[in-house]
């Protein structure tokens, strides 16, 4: 089904959020993984005509400069929260607070992904949503955003990347 498709596809978020290991659950044979060594916090693979890059979020990408660079010409930002770790909501909501208003995303697609909920002290999905500062900014999972609505989508899902449960 990706094979006829080209597109861009960000995962960001706080290091440690499980982008590392979603590309790699996403990964098949086929894919050409490409780790560039001049960013050793960018991870680049390619689905089809995906192409599928992480970025750790914090530390170089708050240079503005580097912000064209990184975010023309995306079709969809997945944006991973360590829902276990409560210490960093407050981070992960600084960096995306920053994305939400970067100009060059201002029509991108958003999914927030809350991972880690194997662990028995992951945050519940309204909460997220109240703590990342979601409420009222959400499209909903149903009602699909007409397209020029000038809306954003944005959805929120919760998930467990090493457990394979709540993606696919
Ligand atoms: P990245 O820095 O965002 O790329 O994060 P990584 O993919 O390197 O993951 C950071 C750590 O979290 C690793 O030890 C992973 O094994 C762990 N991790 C990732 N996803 C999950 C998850 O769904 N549940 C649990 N318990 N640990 C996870």
């Amino acid at each position: 089904g990706l094979n006829n498709k080209t597109g861009k596809i960000l995962f960001l978020g706080l290091d440690n959020a499980g982008k590392t290991t979603l590309l790699g659950k996403l990964s098949t044979d086929q894919v050409h993984q490409h780790r560039p060594t001049f960013h050793p916090n960018v991870e680049e693979l390619t689905l089809g005509g995906i192409k599928l890059k992480t970025i750790d979020m914090g530390g170089h990408i708050q240079a503005r400069r580097l912000w064209k660079d990184y975010f023309t010409k995306v079709d969809g930002v997945v944006f991973l929260v360590d829902a276990a770790n409560g210490e960093r909501f407050e981070e992960a909501k600084k960096e995306l607070d920053m994305l939400l208003q970067t100009e060059e995303l201002a029509k991108t697609p958003f999914v927030i992904l809350g991972n880690k909920i194997d662990l028995p002290n992951a945050i519940s999905e309204p909460g997220l949503v109240q703590v990342m500062g979601l409420t009222g900014l959400l499209t909903g999972k149903q009602t699909k955003v007409a397209p020029g609505s000038g809306v954003r989508p944005l959805e929120v899902y919760m998930c467990s990347v090493v457990k394979k449960v709540g993606y696919g």
